[in-house]
């Protein structure tokens, strides 16, 4: 009622001088501006809000979305990674790798005896008669199952110079093609 007098007043006589209620009708003004400039204020702060809650959710979403990616891109290149090691696996075990089908059929093609210490024994062996076995290390022990690959004559376990032969077609010592012991040429790989 007061104001509402007071804001009567102040519409309908603008141009009237200073009435004395004047004075009085500021604080309602001086209200309204307040309100004003509260509501304006708190629009602003709310957007400054949104904004800043947009902002975030939107680096929170795109850093999400780069770590997902970065996850999958690294499950992906592991996944690669392990079907070329499985495929590199199977074709080393179906003789198709670096000196695969060749090697597993010269290794069985290599007649495998019985060690016994004769002159010239075979892989850094001398004319005692020893054999050291290059791929283990070890000794040639007498009576142990060997293979004397046909090429260069070097001597190994049968167990040792068959693994080496999966992945290998070569031998250990000299590097020479590991050939059948009937003298074909070695396949091509
Ligand atoms: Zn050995
Ligand atoms: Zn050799």
């Amino acid at each position: 009622m007061f104001f509402s007098g007071f804001s009567y007043q102040h519409h309908h006589q603008p141009g009237s001088g200073s009435p004395p209620g004047d004075a009085a009708a500021d604080p309602y003004d001086d209200g309204d501006h307040n309100l004003t400039v509260l509501l304006t204020f708190s629009i602003f702060l709310s957007f400054i809000l949104l904004y800043l809650v947009a902002g975030i959710v939107w680096a929170s979403a795109v850093t999400a979305c780069a770590v997902a990616l970065s996850i999958c891109y690294l499950k992906v290149q592991r996944r690669r990674r392990a079907v070329l090691r499985r495929e590199a696996a199977l074709r080393a075990a179906a003789g198709g790798g670096p000196g695969g089908v060749a090697a597993v059929a010269v290794s069985a093609a290599i007649p495998a005896f019985a060690y016994k210490r004769e002159g010239a024994g075979g892989g850094g062996g001398d004319a005692t008669g020893w054999a050291q076995c290059v791929i283990c290390l070890g000794l040639v022990q007498v009576g142990e199952v060997v293979r004397r690959l046909p090429a260069c004559k070097h001597l190994f376990h049968v167990e040792c110079i068959d693994m080496w032969l999966r992945s290998h077609s070569t031998c250990p010592i000299c590097r020479a093609a590991v050939e059948p012991a009937d003298g074909q040429p070695e396949p091509p790989v």
